[in-house]
């Protein structure tokens, strides 16, 4: 008998894009569509492998741009997904969609292929600094994206917002969250603008032709996110990431919570058995390395179980619930005060943490200093 064992996630990763964007670090490359069909038949060896051996609860199909792909390569795509995962008993399947990518067609295959939750990559309103950005959408185009996709019966729909660009005034975010609830969406991603080594943002920044915000404004954006779409309905469960009543992210929850998923595609990760193992980065290799039937393993770590117990608190504050002693130690096998005793003790006197002997999470203060804070506990 073929018992499946459960994993909560699995994570499927298209590297393409239609260009970058100045401020990307993420694995990413500009679309090459001579190799586009190779990927997806490298992703349907990977997914054969592990064909009929595992169960999942959500599946996220992330990059990149997965719409960059043209409605043959989308539909080839899902249809690869679909063969190997049994989609219609998923709790939660997403799609990450830049709205500059879409099309009707495009949405329907979505529609039809038991998609139920859309990632739209909006970032901002301000036509501005979607030109600074490098995006390849006006916000008259990403609203127009967006409508689309609630006429085709898209009821659960997460917009992603960057804040806190050269010279971008508070005005100026206020008004980008105002256009955003105008959509209504379910649920909201409001990242503050990051500036990582060696993306052209940074060249910028480095050379005087753009200049960052200082820590402040960039903090007074953060406070007034908080305030704003707390006061609209949202609740805001991590970080950086905001939802109605029970539209969080499943999936991405998932990590937080410290639980197993495997990852497809190059450069995905898999934590499984308490071992973290990340594919190939390079996409040629990484399709090489498919059909030659080599391994694509080109990391891995299994952690000591002190630091993992480490991790587990680290990403586990990323949620605004926290976690609780008991779940800590069920998860890592430690007591939470004897292990962190005297940080709890500092950060609360800080006023940094809240820790009453059950719960422990962070408070306000400490979320908008949360990098900080996390760093306590490595
Ligand atoms: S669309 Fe997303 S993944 Fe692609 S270059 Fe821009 S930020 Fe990076």
């Amino acid at each position: 008998m073929n018992i499946q064992r459960h994993i909560p996630s699995l994570y499927i990763h298209i590297p393409f894009c239609a260009s970058k964007c100045i401020y990307c670090d993420f694995n990413s490359i500009v679309m090459k569509s001579q190799i586009v069909d190779e990927y997806l038949s490298a992703i349907e060896n990977e997914l054969q492998a592990i064909n009929g051996k595992y169960s999942f609860t959500t599946v996220y199909i992330g990059g990149g741009t997965p719409t960059v792909l043209n409605e043959i390569q989308l539909g080839k795509l899902l249809n690869i997904i679909s063969k190997y995962v049994d989609v219609a008993n998923l709790n939660e399947y997403t799609i990450e969609v830049n709205p500059g990518t879409l099309s009707d067609e495009k949405i329907l295959a979505l529609k039809e292929s038991c998609i139920d939750r859309i990632s739209i990559g909006i970032q901002s309103f301000n036509d501005k600094y979607l030109k600074l950005l490098g995006r390849i959408h006006t916000a008259q185009e990403a609203k127009d994206a967006f409508f689309s996709l609630r006429e085709k019966g898209f009821e659960n729909i997460s917009i992603d917002l960057i804040y806190g660009y050269p010279t971008q005034a508070l005005s100026e975010w206020r008004t980008d969250l105002r256009e955003c609830l105008v959509l209504d969406p379910e649920h909201i991603s409001a990242y503050c603008l990051t500036y990582e080594q060696g993306t052209p943002l940074v060249g910028m920044t480095d050379s005087g032709k753009l200049k960052k915000l200082s820590e402040e404004e960039e903090l007074d954006m953060y406070e007034h996110t908080n305030d704003f779409l707390g006061n609209k309905g949202y609740r805001h469960y991590e970080i950086s990431n905001f939802a109605k009543p029970g539209k969080e992210c499943q999936h991405n929850t998932v990590y937080w919570e410290n639980r197993e998923y495997i990852g497809i595609g190059t450069g995905a990760f898999s934590y499984i058995n308490g071992e973290r193992y990340c594919n190939i980065k390079n996409v040629e290799e990484y399709i090489s390395a498919v059909e030659l039937k080599k391994s694509l393993i080109c990391f891995s770590e299994k952690l000591p179980q002190e630091k993992r117990a480490s991790e587990i608190l680290i990403m586990a504050l990323r949620m605004t619930s926290g976690i609780s002693k008991n779940e800590f130690f069920n998860r890592s096998g430690y007591d939470l005060t004897e292990l962190f005793g005297t940080q709890l003790n500092i950060l609360t006197q800080a006023g940094l943490i809240n820790f009453d002997d059950e719960r422990i999470k962070l408070t306000r203060k400490g979320l908008s200093v949360a990098d900080s804070v996390m760093m306590e506990f490595v």
